[in-house]
């Protein structure tokens, strides 16, 4: 990737690039919400589209010149279709955030109820956390996981839509390592009269290959993230029922957004197409199973791991048994200076701080996009153990970042 453009006028962004680059190529990211998209993805989303202005959606728009533009939505909303089996889909959300807001956009007003998961827990801020709009505008009440064995707690779930009685329940995770019951949570929602919106930011492909059960049919809304599982590029996408279409159109434009981003979208359009090819199921799967594999090597080795284990694509180490006065953020220093990259986490009954936390969450789907196997993870996971059983060790620090640049240069990512 050379850049010759950006270098011909703008050094200093050129080299900050460049940067960028050799970062991504020299470390691993275990970050469970990153992955890598392929170049062609890339070329679209870097494509002239970002000149274009389309207010509007596919033959309806509020601008000339949009023939090419409506073509590739078109082809995004399809695949998505495909992908998911939703009866509507938007693909205009910039973000899942901006996705969510569409959501409660279009079914809440100021001062309505919003029952989700804690953050702390596994929730994501765009469910009602005080810094977020949601919190700002909505009235919030969360349930939990249960503490002693990590998994939703669904009857205390239950309980709190009886009381509360919210307006819409959220369902979908940023840091849970199991399968979500949808059903469960739509019988609560039906039984109180909620609207309930599933957020599958993290499990988008998850869920498009069946690896995951599907919410599409089961809530009311889906929303996703589309540079997570699904190798998409940066944004975010409402999928719901026909009653609910013509109002989640609305919501997300006129109602949160201007003018889409024809480039995001293009690169939608090519990542849902990689996403409906064979590769892809093999490529999901493979991410599960190392996620599997790297869960038991550490616990192996005498981790504690949120639940006992996973059945998606990450896992969340809770320090506090095996390591007790290591916190996540020292650990997450310590494996960074050996380039392995990931991030410090609250776990449920969190007794630090959330920006020093006791867990680390551990995802697959970044390492699995660059080739890596069970045997590469396993060897993955002994080193990721050694790192944090000598954080202050520098020569371990030392002679483990050796390996991982090696391992970095075996398994390239856009060579
Ligand atoms: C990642 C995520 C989102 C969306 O995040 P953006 O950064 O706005 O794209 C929404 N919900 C959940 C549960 C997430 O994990």
């Amino acid at each position: 990737m050379e850049f010759e453009h950006v270098r011909a006028e703008d050094q200093s962004v050129a080299d900050a690039l460049a940067g960028e680059v050799d970062r991504q190529e020299g470390t691993l990211s275990l970050i469970a919400s990153e992955n890598y998209v392929s170049r062609a993805v890339m070329e679209a989303q870097g494509s002239l589209l970002t000149n274009k202005y389309a207010e509007g959606y596919p033959d309806r728009r509020y601008y000339a010149g949009c023939e090419y533009v409506d073509e590739i939505e078109q082809l995004a909303i399809d695949r998505a279709k495909e992908l998911w089996g939703a009866d509507h889909v938007n693909v205009q959300p910039h973000s899942g955030t901006q996705a969510n807001m569409a959501v409660y956009l279009a079914t809440l007003s100021p001062g309505d109820r919003i029952l989700s998961l804690e953050l702390s827990h596994g929730g994501h801020l765009s469910h009602g956390h005080p810094v977020n709009f949601t919190g700002q505008l909505f009235d919030v009440e969360h349930y939990h996981v249960d503490p002693e064995t990590g998994y939703l707690d669904y009857q205390e779930l239950k309980e709190k839509a009886e009381s509360f009685e919210p307006d819409i329940i959220v369902s979908g995770f940023s840091a849970y390592p199991r399968e979500v019951e949808w059903e469960t949570i739509q019988e609560v929602a039906d039984s109180v009269g909620s609207y309930h919106l599933a957020d599958i930011a993290h499990i988008t492909g998850l869920v498009a290959t069946g690896v995951h059960s599907s919410p599409v049919g089961v809530a009311d809304f889906v929303t996703g993230s589309t540079h997570k599982t699904i190798r998409a590029g940066r944004g975010g996408i409402v999928m719901t029922d026909d009653e609910h279409a013509e109002a989640i159109d609305k919501a997300v434009f006129p109602g949160g957004q201007g003018g889409p981003l024809a480039h995001n979208i293009a690169g939608k359009a090519v990542g849902f197409g990689e996403a409906l090819t064979p590769e892809f199921d093999e490529y999901i799967q493979q991410t599960v199973d190392n996620a599997r594999t790297l869960g038991e090597t550490l616990a192996e080795h005498g981790l504690s791991l949120v639940s006992g284990g996973t059945d998606n694509h990450m896992v969340l180490v809770d320090l506090r048994d095996s390591h007790p006065d290591l916190s996540g953020g020292t650990a997450e220093d310590s494996l960074a200076a050996a380039n392995v990259i990931l991030n410090a986490n609250t776990v449920p009954g969190e007794t630090r701080s959330a920006f020093d936390p006791s867990g680390l969450r551990i995802g697959t789907p970044g390492i699995t996009t660059r080739g890596f196997d069970e045997g590469a993870v396993e060897e993955l996971a002994d080193h990721i153990y050694r790192l944090i059983d000598n954080h202050d060790s520098e020569d371990v620090i030392y002679e483990v970042g050796e390996r991982i640049d090696e391992l970095c240069a075996e398994y390239p990512l856009y060579d």
